[in-house]
């Protein structure tokens, strides 16, 4: 039995007093929600203020990505050992404004789970296609080809502690959702992809979906049978639709 994930996307916003209201408006809200898996992706300065409000709570946190090396001279960057040392549990990888903003390649983010996964974080790989790719009835070729290239890289083994993310371009901070069918389906292709690679890796990995999602659209997202979760962007800057898309879990 897969426990659903609700995963907020702070990307880059936030202050101080932003950070410190969300977080402790979100601990405060979940007391009364279903017992869903928690995380927050707060941009990396505000990590060690989400680590001291969160420590020995129901919320986990983690970075929006990393650089794949060890240490060095990679200015501006950060790596997965510092996210460890400031108690990230996760790391997204992939995200679509990552490879489309700053050309991420299939490489690049394979590059970046291993490195993810090498210390001991759990990588949240994220998926999804285009508009135009969708239109051209590419969605699961353009799914199975970012997919492949972690798996290339990094075998089952690799998402034993992994979370996919699909999230189709077109749905991501635009107010359209992808209906639950039209999710489900490319949920299913993934997971059957991961399953014909490891039965009992692909029967536990959690899929989430993200795109648009809202307290409004949450419930008939999770009733699906391979969505485990949502990734969620815009909604997760408020505790409030935080807090709501969680209680779609019940
Ligand atoms: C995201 O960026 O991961 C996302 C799903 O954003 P939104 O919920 O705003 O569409």
């Amino acid at each position: 039995m897969r426990k659903i994930l609700v995963a907020g996307n702070w990307k880059m916003h936030g202050s101080k007093a932003m950070v410190d209201a969300l977080t402790r408006g979100v601990l405060e809200g979940v007391e009364s929600t279903p017992a869903v898996d928690l995380a927050v992706f707060p941009p990396n300065l505000f990590l060690g203020q989400v680590q001291a409000l969160a420590e020995g709570t129901r919320l986990n946190w983690g970075a929006q990505t990393l650089n794949p090396h060890a240490e060095g001279a990679f200015t501006g960057e950060v790596s997965a050992a510092m996210l460890r040392d400031f108690g990230c549990r996760y790391v997204l990888v992939g995200h679509s404004e990552r490879r489309s903003l700053f050309g991420e390649s299939d490489a690049d983010v394979a590059a970046r789970f291993e490195a993810a996964v090498a210390a001991g974080l759990e990588p949240v790989l994220c998926l999804g296609e285009t508009l135009e790719e969708r239109e051209a009835g590419a969605t699961e070729a353009v799914v199975a080809r970012q997919l492949d290239a972690v798996i290339e890289r990094v075998g089952a083994a690799g998402f034993a502690q992994a979370t996919l993310a699909y999230e189709p371009v077109w749905a991501i901070g635009t107010g359209l959702t992808a209906s639950p069918e039209q999710a489900q389906a490319v949920h299913a292709f993934l997971r059957n992809k991961l399953v014909a690679l490891d039965g009992t890796i692909g029967g536990q990995t959690r899929i989430l979906y993200g795109g648009s999602v809202k307290p409004a659209n949450a419930a008939d997202l999770f009733a699906q049978e391979d969505i485990d979760g949502a990734l969620v962007g815009g909604a997760s800057l408020t505790a409030e639709d935080f807090v709501g898309i969680c209680r779609g879990a019940s």
